[in-house]
């Protein structure tokens, strides 16, 4: 099922860039748990079956092909002990590495006792077995409209650390991806860790997803919400978004303006649902159509808001 390729594995972040700059113009791509790249590249048994495409094309709008060269050369990014865990930095911001697990981020105490968002959206991805194999960095670079890590990790205002052999940059979530399966990672960068800002006092967060299926299933609309209380008992600061509305998850500025200065309360996040529900642009495919996504928004939104500020109060 799968086409021939080799895997070179190497110790550390300096040495697998090298390998990606050496073996970049052969066909090389970057390993992570595999939960996505393997099903990307197998080889259809039945005809009909196109593995997932990488997009559109941006001159005819259709589909393009899946991968229609894979790598020659996977490089394995395990055995890079820099790339593993969560760590509570002295000034307060949480950095995880790119190749931490799934299942370890849902069940860390620091994760759920501060980034609430993300641990339920970890909680929701796929089943025990994707969960501890597959990564947090390989959901974020996988860039699809719905992925459940890359979703809140955007409301939570993550920051991301890119490796070269030229150097590092960091940049804001929400400038990485630019459509399904496209980011701004450029050949020979790796994704190293993903920091997550330290939150004011009175802050809550949280992700929800509707899918079709209870478990194992690709959420039809997901929504993600950070909300901070003022000393007033108003909401100060908000970040909303909502993933699978959209070629990319979203941000949705005027519904997150229009909770500022306001007291939380249901009517309050009926009116914020109603104006996410204008801000999105959804599809109609085979896991639900443009109109039941948009009615979905304004229930999913009103929900994330709802137990947000309960986390923040
Ligand atoms: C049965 C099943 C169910 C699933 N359910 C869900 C679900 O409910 N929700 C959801 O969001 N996803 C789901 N997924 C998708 C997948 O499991 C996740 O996206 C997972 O987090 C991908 O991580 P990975 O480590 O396996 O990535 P990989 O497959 O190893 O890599 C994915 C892509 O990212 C690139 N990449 C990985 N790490 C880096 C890095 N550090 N730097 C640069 N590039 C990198 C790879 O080259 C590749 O292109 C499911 C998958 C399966 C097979």
């Amino acid at each position: 099922m799968l086409p021939r390729f080799d895997v070179l594995q190497p110790d550390t972040i300096k040495e697998a860039c090298v390998l990606l700059k050496q073996y970049g113009p052969q066909g090389a791509a970057v390993l992570a748990g595999g939960t996505d790249i393997l099903v990307d590249i197998r080889i259809p048994i039945i005809p009909e079956h196109l593995p997932r495409c990488k997009g559109c094309d941006p001159k005819t709008g259709k589909p393009q092909k899946a991968v229609e060269h894979p790598p020659e050369y996977m490089i394995a990014l395990s055995h890079i002990p820099e790339l593993q865990g969560i760590e509570a930095l002295q000034d307060g911001r949480i950095a995880i590495g790119a190749m931490t697990c799934i299942a370890a981020i849902c069940d860390s105490k620091l994760i759920q006792e501060n980034l609430q968002a993300l641990a339920e959206g970890c909680d929701s991805l796929g089943s025990p077995l994707v969960r501890n194999r597959g990564t947090i960095g390989g959901n974020i670079c996988n860039a699809r409209p719905a992925a459940d890590a890359l979703l809140p990790s955007v409301a939570l205002g993550a920051q991301l650390e890119i490796c070269s052999i030229k150097g590092t940059r960091t940049i804001p979530i929400e400038d990485f991806v630019t459509g399904p399966g496209r980011t701004t990672l450029a050949e020979g960068e790796i994704l190293t860790q993903i920091i997550f800002p330290k939150a004011p006092p009175q802050t809550g967060s949280s992700f929800t997803k509707l899918a079709n299926r209870k478990a194992l299933e690709i959420s039809v609309v997901n929504a993600a919400a950070k909300v901070t209380i003022g000393d007033d008992g108003k909401i100060s600061d908000a970040r909303i978004t909502l993933g699978a509305v959209a070629p990319k998850p979203i941000l949705i500025p005027k519904a997150a303006k229009s909770l500022i200065g306001n007291r939380p309360s249901s009517e309050l996040f009926e009116k914020v649902g109603e104006i996410a529900a204008t801000e999105c642009k959804p599809i109609t495919d085979h896991r639900g159509s443009k109109t039941y996504r948009v009615d979905m928004v304004k229930v999913l939104v009103k929900r994330v808001l709802e137990r947000a500020v309960k986390g923040a109060q």
